[in-house]
């Protein structure tokens, strides 16, 4: 137990770095966390609706913070291929370069990194068992990586005219997605706990991307 409560300490001291008074470089702790989210979401995530689930807020909060994302040029909404009655969030290449240069969390991200890539499947893992736990107390996670979702599926031989480069279909939202989109986050994400087949798949097309 002391163990247990010493890890928990550091993990919100760890926390320090992304919830803070104030602003850093001009946005506050909640503004980076929504330009942070809308970086890495997937279309179906990049919505003023998902956006406030994302960061536990109003629909209203959200509207503002979109609206000061949008004034610095970080952010636009353009019409949802989907849904044109819908507008999805893009962040800008100006939005991008904020992000990568200024993120509060980019010096935890570098210190994970620095631990080398053994290590940081250890840390990966026991955080991702420990929001599992919390999962089943609270119900549901926030987002998580559409690759392990239950509603992926792989698309069958010869479906989907125009659309080559989609490998998977989202079943939730009838929908092909990219590989490259099985690594974005989703606010409507399902764990499954058993899916060998579509993560050697995944596993296969990734090795084969890097070669
Ligand atoms: S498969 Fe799951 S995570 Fe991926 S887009 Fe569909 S609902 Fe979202």
């Amino acid at each position: 137990m002391p163990l247990a409560r010493e890890a928990v300490e550091l993990l919100v001291q760890a926390a320090r770095a992304w919830y803070f008074e104030g602003n850093q470089h001009g946005l506050r702790d909640r503004e980076w966390m929504a330009l942070r989210f809308l970086g890495r979401a997937n279309r179906f995530s990049r919505t003023p609706s998902a956006l406030a689930g994302f960061i536990g807020a109003t629909r209203a909060t959200a509207s503002q913070i979109v609206k000061t994302l949008e004034g610095k040029s970080f952010l636009v909404r353009k019409p949802s291929h989907e849904d044109k009655r819908s507008v999805v969030l893009h962040v800008t290449a100006q939005g991008e370069k904020c992000l990568s240069q200024h993120d509060p969390i980019n010096h935890v991200l570098n210190a994970v990194t620095a631990l080398g890539p053994d290590e940081c499947v250890r840390l990966r893992d026991s955080l991702r068992e420990i929001l599992n736990h919390l999962d089943a107390a609270h119900q549901r996670l926030d987002a998580s990586i559409c690759r392990d979702c239950m509603f992926l599926a792989e698309r069958g031989p010869g479906t989907g005219k125009g659309r080559a480069t989609a490998e998977f279909m989202c079943r939730l939202y009838r929908a092909p997605v990219s590989l490259d989109e099985t690594e974005l986050l989703c606010t409507s994400f399902e764990r499954t706990r058993d899916r060998p087949k579509i993560e050697e798949h995944l596993d296969r097309a990734r090795v084969a991307n890097q070669g």
